[in-house]
């Protein structure tokens, strides 16, 4: 009994590929079937095709054929020798004395390409995301961003080059961490987080306003925010802004640079449900409001 099912997967198999070039070689001919393929129906790639120059992509059990010289993807029903011979004939008649070698020099070359860009890419992605990490940490410290390049950068150059060797201290080296890098990183993160909070309380509408004045190192008076709104099923509360007050502090010069910035952010003061300042002495906003 298994030697009639065995005879009838062979013959199923040759039916297969009813196509197959009478100018290919015995041994050629045979196409490597994958199992699943013979319930599937889907026709499967030979080595021989690379004399036609055709290789293949996509799914192992239902191949694409793809020319190693255009990169042209076939259907896999064209997966015979005479439509790729067709396609070798009409698309590249010049390489049609090409041996077999030649195409498959091309092939690994191709390969060769496409495994190092995926490799540069994958790397890059991980270079970046470690600089924005390093970036995040940096602004959560509240550290100046000019310590990554002068202090953390050396830093972890030394452990990993004493741990793992100076192979690694090289791979450690790609992190960009300079100076400007990380400020711009921190610049991108924070208007990130500015857009996601104004979005959030466009859509909860309504909003309670907390402000507050301080003078920096410089002796300039800073006007600070804090913003409470509905997010979904909570209630949150996040740093809204930090503005410098150029000429007075006055309710009034409070009022206008809010205004500016809720203004900028799409936001109106009919939906302010509340002003919290905390200093009482700023006579006038109230009545600006
Ligand atoms: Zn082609």
């Amino acid at each position: 009994m298994d030697k009639f099912l065995k005879r009838k997967e062979l013959d199923s198999e040759q039916n297969l590929e009813p196509d197959e070039s009478p100018s290919m070689s015995g041994g050629q001919k045979k196409a490597k079937m994958v199992s699943a393929s013979k319930f599937s129906g889907a026709r499967q790639y030979s080595e021989s095709y690379i004399s036609v120059e055709f290789t293949f992509t996509g799914d192992a059990n239902k191949p694409t054929p793809l020319c190693v010289v255009c990169g042209e993807k076939l259907a896999n029903s064209a997966m015979v020798p005479s439509k790729l011979k067709r396609h070798l004939q009409t698309k590249h008649p010049s390489l049609q004395n090409k041996n077999a070698d030649y195409f498959v020099c091309l092939r690994d070359n191709t390969e060769k390409q496409a495994t190092f860009m995926r490799k540069t890419t994958k790397v890059n992605e991980r270079v970046l995301k470690a600089s924005y990490q390093v970036a995040e940490l940096i602004a959560k410290s509240k550290k100046s961003h000019t310590v990554a390049e002068t202090l953390i950068l050396p830093a972890c150059k030394a452990i990993v080059e004493e741990m793992l060797g100076p192979e690694a201290a090289k791979e450690i080296a790609k992190v960009p961490l300079s100076d400007n890098t990380i400020s711009r990183r921190i610049n991108d993160m924070s208007a990130d987080i500015e857009s996601v909070v104004l979005e959030k309380i466009r859509i909860s509408e309504k909003f309670a306003l907390q402000l507050d004045e301080s003078t920096d190192i410089s002796g300039h008076a800073q006007l600070l925010a804090n913003v409470r709104f509905v997010d979904g099923d909570a209630i949150r509360e996040n740093f809204f802004f930090c503005k410098a007050l150029p000429e007075k502090t006055t309710g009034e010069e409070i009022f206008r640079v809010t205004s500016e910035y809720l203004e900028k952010g799409g936001l109106k003061w009919e939906n302010c449900t509340s002003v919290c300042p905390v200093v009482v002495a700023w006579q006038g906003l109230g009545s600006c409001v």
